[in-house]
């Protein structure tokens, strides 16, 4: 027998959780039947909802016993919530999906297919447009893609999504990346292996709200350059070259000019000179504390998640009751 895991990161879910349940248990009853020798385990992790999401869980692990879950002590992001869930999920595959079914399950049997001979090590979705996207959204998407891909080497699919169907080889290697600041898109692709990309077309969430604001997003894509390219450290060393040359020219034409009398360079000029150089520096020790903030984190090596309870310690407090 297989066991597939099935890991899915909650944040304030109660109004989709109930239909995702009922989808992806129809699939994989599907599944079960056209693939006997897999078994299923549903690995839900509460990211510190507000909502009634952890009862949810509840009420799921007492009607089905395939179901597990963590639930964290606080909101800790989706890449602690997925990192928690491909720490313990003990499938011989692991899926990790959004709750929203924005991934819809009835990918499952295709990306499975793919997986479970060996001819990839992972199968997942591909956005193949941004309908019902804003515009400067969808602009800002592409602009981070392409800069990301220039400057690191790490080569991040415009469109791939966190819909990840992997083999326990594949999951082990993520897990070997143990770092504080994680930026799964980065992460998948940094491990390689032998990915197939399934283009679909975007939904939309049947229910409840996105967490994603812009400048969340924005945000989150500043993590992802930081956390795979160091090429903005080296901005520093081109403005250097830049600004250097620039005064050089000005020193000589200052000379120039004093000898011959033709110059005479007026103060304004002198002050925006002055406050030109001074916003690069600034900005160069920006980035730079930007880094070392980063480095900060990382070094003081805390978890990436904290464990609240989980639906073992659930099952045993309702048998001590009992
Ligand atoms: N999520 C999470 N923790 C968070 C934010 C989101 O576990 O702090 C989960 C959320 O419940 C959902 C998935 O991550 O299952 C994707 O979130 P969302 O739908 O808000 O993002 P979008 O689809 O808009 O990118
Ligand atoms: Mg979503």
């Amino acid at each position: 027998m297989k066991l597939l895991s099935i890991v899915v990161p909650c944040y304030n879910e109660q109004e989709v959780l109930p239909m995702f349940y009922e989808e992806i248990t129809r699939v994989t009853d599907q599944m079960k039947k056209d693939f006997p020798e897999l078994d299923f385990e549903f690995l839900f992790i509460n990211d510190g909802s507000k909502d009634r999401t952890l009862e949810i869980f509840h009420e799921l692990a007492d009607k089905d016993s395939r179901v597990r879950y963590i639930s964290f002590s606080r909101n800790f992001g989706k890449e602690s919530g997925m990192y928690a869930g491909l720490q313990n999920a003990k499938g011989d595959f692991v899926v990790v999906m959004d709750a929203d079914l924005q991934h819809p399950p009835a990918f499952l049997p295709e990306m499975y297919s793919y997986v479970r001979n060996g001819e990839y090590d992972c199968a997942t979705t591909r956005r193949t447009s941004r309908k019902g996207e804003s515009k400067i959204r969808s602009w800002f998407a592409m602009k981070f893609y392409k800069i990301m891909n220039k400057i690191s080497q790490t080569e991040i699919v415009d469109g791939a999504q966190d819909f990840r169907f992997m083999t326990r080889q594949m999951v082990d290697s993520i897990l070997e990346m143990t770092e504080y600041n994680r930026f799964s898109k980065g992460i998948f692709s940094w491990v390689g292996f032998k990915v197939k990309y399934m283009p679909y077309e975007n939904v939309e969430r049947p229910a409840g709200t996105t967490s994603w604001s812009f400048w969340g997003l924005f945000k989150y894509s500043l993590e992802g350059i930081m956390a795979f390219s160091t090429a903005p450290l080296a901005l520093s060393i081109f403005l250097a070259i830049l600004t250097g040359c620039a005064s050089l020219v000005m020193y000589i034409l200052a000379i120039v000019g004093a000898c011959a009398e033709v110059f005479n360079v007026p103060l304004l000029l002198i002050i925006a000179t002055v406050l030109l150089v001074g916003a690069f520096n600034l900005g160069c020790t920006g980035i730079l504390g930007m880094y070392l903030g980063k480095t900060y984190m990382e070094v003081k090596k805390r978890p990436v998640y904290i464990v609240g309870e989980t639906e073992e310690t659930y099952r045993q407090r309702k048998a001590a009751k009992n």
